[in-house]
């Protein structure tokens, strides 16, 4: 079993929103280091519409976090590979991603989260009323082109409390890797969907 797509007979799920049975999951092992069982599927409800990515890593089924600290251009391009449940945080920066109703795995390095992160923040500029507001709006924005140009040293949290979120680290020796205890699981948000009915 490498990378190849699997049949999408060997999954039967009803789609979480309308129950229909008419969708099809395509799901394929994803080629990276580190990761030999992390799995991306795709579920497309022909019904209503319903589309959904997300991942699943075969191998760990604990909660867990990871830890990397990032110092340099390379390390800014770790990748970050957050599945529908992972909850990332950037502390130095005060920044945390907390998974939707709608929320859907995706993979990105350090640098582009945090480009998203500006390109969020410049969008609540819009909705900015007063002054005060704008300027705290800009200062983030800045602050963020100050990490993201000259590589600041910055440590990137993910949370999972299904283990399917991973970090695929440019140099391993920064990476820290800790199970999460049932508790501290329990205080993670999840988006609503979680596929207890696949089977394999
Ligand atoms: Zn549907």
């Amino acid at each position: 079993m490498n990378s190849d797509e699997f049949d999408s007979e060997l999954v039967s799920i009803n789609c979480p929103i309308c129950k229909s049975k008419n969708t099809k999951v395509t799901q394929k092992i994803l080629d990276l280091p580190h990761f030999s069982e992390l799995w991306l599927f795709n579920i497309v409800c022909s019904d209503c519409h319903f589309k959904h990515n997300d991942f699943l890593n075969l191998s760990v089924k604990e909660p867990v976090r990871y830890v990397y600290h990032a110092e340099n251009k390379d390390d800014y391009e770790t990748k970050i590979v957050r599945a529908a449940n992972g909850t990332i945080m950037f502390p130095q920066i005060g920044a945390m991603i907390e998974p939707g109703p709608n929320a859907e795995g995706f993979i990105n390095n350090i640098e582009g989260i945090l480009r998203d992160i500006r390109s969020k923040a410049l969008h609540l500029l819009k909705d900015a009323t007063d002054e005060q507001e704008v300027s705290r709006i800009r200062e983030y924005c800045d602050l963020l082109d100050e990490y993201i140009e000259n590589n600041l040293p910055i440590d990137i949290i993910i949370e999972d409390p299904f283990g399917n979120s991973s970090i695929i680290p440019n140099d391993s020796a920064k990476l820290e890797t800790h199970e999460l205890t049932q508790e501290e699981a329990e205080k993670l948000k999840t988006s609503f969907i979680v596929f207890e009915d696949v089977k394999k």
